[in-house]
């Protein structure tokens, strides 16, 4: 792992010591920048990362394979999630996932098919209960940056600090192209990104379990126009205020 704030650091309660570790999450909207943001802060202060859509992403590309490229939600309940052959395990940065045995690489699953079935997948109570031991059971120390849609709500209420990032739909849209490669995307590429987006935004936002919803006490921040920098800024003040 990458060095640690020598500040945190030297305050960082040992587990060893019986006493608790940071939490820190980092929730918001698709495309809001939580994955990279999170990875940073937890770079800077030398924690764990834990990206909880990878493990969402994992189990829907499990379920693909498992039904052909055709997935019946209705028909995913915990005794097909056992037969997966799935699993989450951690290196010294965060959760790995494997089916059958083998490492699921990055792009296998941010694929098209994955990102176009995950909220569906994520909106059923058997997946959302595996995966909320798989979350709770990773290890904590020496602290660890969580993101996703319920790390501050539901996944670790108690959290030291919380953050929720929201950014205007177009400018995550652009964000997102851009990742992918595209360097100057038309109006047209931006406004069916955006639509993808807000498509995802509504099931996640609207599904019964674990909504998307900005947690009690959440330090709000609106990316669209701040710079990363500045961004990681105001989480890391959060966090040393909280300290
Ligand atoms: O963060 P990312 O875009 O990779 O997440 C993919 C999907 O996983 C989300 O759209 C959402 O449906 C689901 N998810 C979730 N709860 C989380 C993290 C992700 O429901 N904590």
């Amino acid at each position: 792992m990458t060095e640690r704030s020598p500040r945190l650091a030297a305050g960082l309660p040992d587990a060893g010591q019986g006493r608790r570790s940071l939490v820190i999450t980092i929730d918001g909207p698709a495309g809001s920048g939580k994955s990279t943001t999170a990875q940073e802060v937890a770079r800077r202060l030398g924690l764990l990362h834990l990206d909880s859509g990878a493990l969402y992403r994992g189990i829907t590309l499990a379920l693909l394979r498992a039904f052909d490229g055709d997935l019946p939600v209705d028909r995913v309940d915990a005794a097909r999630i056992g037969t997966l052959e799935l699993e989450v395990a951690w290196d010294s940065e965060g959760p790995v996932i494997r089916l059958a045995g083998a490492r699921v690489p990055d792009e296998d699953l941010r694929s098209d098919a994955v990102t176009a079935h995950v909220s569906a997948v994520a909106a059923v109570p058997a997946v959302r209960g595996w995966l909320l031991g798989a979350q709770r059971a990773g290890p904590r120390f020496p602290g660890l940056v969580a993101d996703g849609r319920d790390m501050g709500t539901v996944v670790f209420p108690d959290a030291d600090v919380k953050v929720f990032l929201e950014a205007d739909t177009d400018v995550r849209a652009l964000r997102r192209l851009r990742q992918r490669g595209v360097a100057d995307p038309s109006p047209g590429e931006v406004r069916t990104e955006a639509r993808k987006l807000e498509a995802r935004d509504a099931t996640d936002a609207g599904r019964e379990l674990s909504p998307l919803r900005v947690p009690a006490g959440a330090l709000v921040i609106d990316t669209s126009d701040l710079g990363f920098e500045e961004q990681i800024t105001r989480i890391l003040e959060r966090v040393e205020a909280a300290g």
